[in-house]
């Protein structure tokens, strides 16, 4: 290579450089998000909204697919928003297209992670721990998935569900405020149907409460004078063994 043509090489290189951060900029003083995959979508943008962790992406065909919306009821602008390809900020500056648009998205999004492809797409942010994990001790930090007390949108915020204990829990980040409806009461059901071999056992040791290393008989926890307490008293000693038991086995 000639020196000449060296210097035209690297003198092309840097304009495209200069252009491309000219560019980032410009994208970025309108407010735009770009994800991982480089688009403008408002989908984009909203999956990287700080307390969506949670939510996956729902490909644009199955939203657009009338099958799909069955029974949800939306205006055509708030579906124009969910698809709008090249989101900006300052033309949908709408707080209530916004939240229609949400919703719209939830109410989808709760259908989709029941689908294959869904149960897919939560099982690679499941893996990657994005849901959290089991707060009880015996679980051993066990994962866990977002799971609705309700269908219905605005009845209660997201909840995590367990699958070694079979229970469910406060997320501990921001994603614990979006709405139990955007993943329903049917999830985490689903998604171990379509995945048996990802179920974990139970675990296999539980907490026993002791005082001074001895377990505690259920009538210590009584309060004293109670009518659960006293039939049980009749007859026997109020010494300590009544209430502690030095055997290794829970009392009846
Ligand atoms: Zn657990």
């Amino acid at each position: 290579m000639s020196q000449q043509a060296w210097t035209l090489d690297v003198t092309s290189y840097w304009t495209r450089l200069v252009h491309f951060f000219y560019k980032r900029l410009s994208d970025m003083s309108y407010n735009k998000t770009v994800d991982s995959l480089g688009d403008y979508s408002w989908i984009s943008w909203f999956l990287e909204v700080k307390g969506n962790g949670f939510i996956c992406r729902v490909p644009t065909d199955f939203i657009e697919d009338k099958f799909n919306l069955i029974g949800l009821e939306f205006q055509t602008h708030t579906m124009d928003l969910v698809l709008e390809p090249e989101y900006d900020k300052h033309r949908w500056n709408n707080e209530v297209y916004t939240a229609d648009a949400e919703q719209l998205y939830g109410m989808i999004h709760a259908r989709y992670i029941l689908s294959t492809g869904g149960v897919a797409d939560m099982c690679l942010k499941y893996e990657r721990g994005d849901f959290g994990s089991c707060p009880k001790v015996y679980c051993k930090g066990q994962r866990t998935l977002p799971v609705g007390l309700s269908d219905q949108w605005n009845q209660s915020y997201v909840k995590i569900y367990c699958p070694r204990c079979n229970d469910i829990f406060q997320p501990r980040s921001r994603c614990g405020l979006l709405d139990g409806a955007m993943f329903g009461t049917s999830f985490p059901h689903m998604f171990f149907m379509q995945l048996p071999a990802m179920m974990p056992s139970p675990p296999q040791e539980k907490y026993v409460p002791r005082l001074f290393g001895f377990h505690l008989h259920r009538n210590a926890l009584v309060p004293p004078g109670s009518p659960e307490q006293m039939p049980k008293i009749q007859g026997s000693s109020t010494s300590q063994s009544t209430f502690l038991s030095s055997t290794n086995q829970m009392p009846p």
